[in-house]
């Protein structure tokens, strides 16, 4: 296995959008007994993070809470500033300061946010929002018929139907599927490239998550839209993402195509959120020392205001070598299984002549 350096792969014609060391540090406020040492702590949310997103395809991220995965779709939005690294729109730079230029922004790239009765402002109809959005966007058409039709086509879209069914309906007179609907429609307004999708289904029932989840992989075909789907739920990724990530306290320790990713996981986070998921089959193998969890030590998430030198997951890690503490591990590329498309993980047990 060999070392690969941390840039993206090349960019191709069906690349949208890119992250190349992307890297955001939230200064934290100085207290009373700070005034005195020229110290200057920051929250390292996300650290050097490399990400492509293709047309017609949706790039899952996964990792627990407060690993950086939400910091890292508001940053693609450009909702907030980045400390370091590019973004990439079809291969250009863009940094956008607000104003024209991050309309401009929104048009080719929308967020669809996790609490969807949030997201909308509880005064106003679907049909405030979405015509909001579609005016917003140079999108209305000529007239009211025009309007009409246009807001028709996004609730069919959304497969919100009879579309006048909702159009004169508030926010909380909607389920929270219907909401999220809702949400969606409201990003498509913009005829976007890319819906940066920050956990949409995690606060709606489990009964309407599918749905969900089968509305976005439709608008991807249909669409041929670019999708991140942030996730903490590891098994949602497999079903729904072409391409899995995964991250843990602020960095990427692994990714791949979905299957190869969370059949034969490699890094030893993502076996343990593998293993951390409900599964019926193993409570009854409950004793048998070979099925083990990864984090038999249990542990907790690592501060990111002093993350963990060398790999951030050591102090959990059952695995864990004398430089595991002290070297920042490289993505390093792992056999192909049968899907033929790229394996890596960045941890140290994959070097070259490392025991496993
Ligand atoms: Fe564990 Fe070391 Fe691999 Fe990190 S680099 S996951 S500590 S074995």
């Amino acid at each position: 296995m060999t070392a690969t350096p941390a840039a993206p792969p090349t960019t191709t014609d069906d690349v949208v959008l890119e992250a190349e060391n992307l890297t955001k540090h939230f200064p934290v406020r100085r207290g009373l007994r700070d005034l005195f040492t020229k110290e200057r702590k920051a929250v390292h949310a996300v650290d050097d993070i490399q990400l492509t997103l293709r047309r017609g395809r949706v790039t899952a991220l996964v990792g627990e809470s407060g690993s950086g995965k939400s910091t890292v779709a508001r940053l693609m939005a450009q909702l907030y500033k980045r400390t370091d690294g590019d973004i990439r729109l079809h291969g250009d730079l863009i940094t956008v300061n607000g104003g024209r230029a991050f309309r401009a922004y929104c048009r080719r790239v929308q967020m669809i946010f996790q609490d969807p009765f949030a997201s909308l402002n509880p005064v106003h109809t679907v049909r405030y929002h979405l015509t909001r959005a579609l005016k917003i966007h140079g999108r209305a058409g000529n007239g009211s018929a025009d309007l009409e039709q246009n807001l028709n086509a996004l609730l069919l879209r959304v497969q919100l139907t009879p579309p006048e069914r909702y159009l004169d309906k508030f926010p909380h007179e909607l389920s929270g599927g219907q909401r999220q609907r809702v949400s969606i429609a409201r990003a498509l307004g913009a005829n976007p490239e890319v819906l940066l999708a920050d956990e949409p289904v995690s606060m709606l029932d489990v009964s309407i998550r599918l749905g969900v989840l089968n509305l976005l992989r439709d608008l991807k075909e249909r669409l041929d839209l670019a999708i991140l789907y942030i996730t903490h739920d590891i098994a949602s990724a497999r079903y729904f993402a072409d391409e899995t990530l995964v991250m843990y306290a602020g960095r990427m320790v692994e990714g791949g195509d979905s299957e190869t990713v969370t059949q034969n996981p490699a890094h030893p986070y993502t076996r343990l959120l593998i293993e951390s998921a409900p599964d019926p089959d193993r409570l009854d193998r409950v004793g048998d020392a070979k099925d083990a969890p990864e984090d038999e030590a249990g542990g907790e998430p690592p501060s990111l205001i002093a993350p963990p030198t060398g790999c951030r997951f050591h102090p959990r890690c059952v695995h864990a070598m004398p430089k595991c503490s002290t070297d920042l591990p490289p993505r390093f590329e792992l056999p192909l299984v049968d899907s033929g498309q790229a394996h890596w993980a960045a941890c140290w047990l994959y070097e070259e002549g490392a025991a496993k």
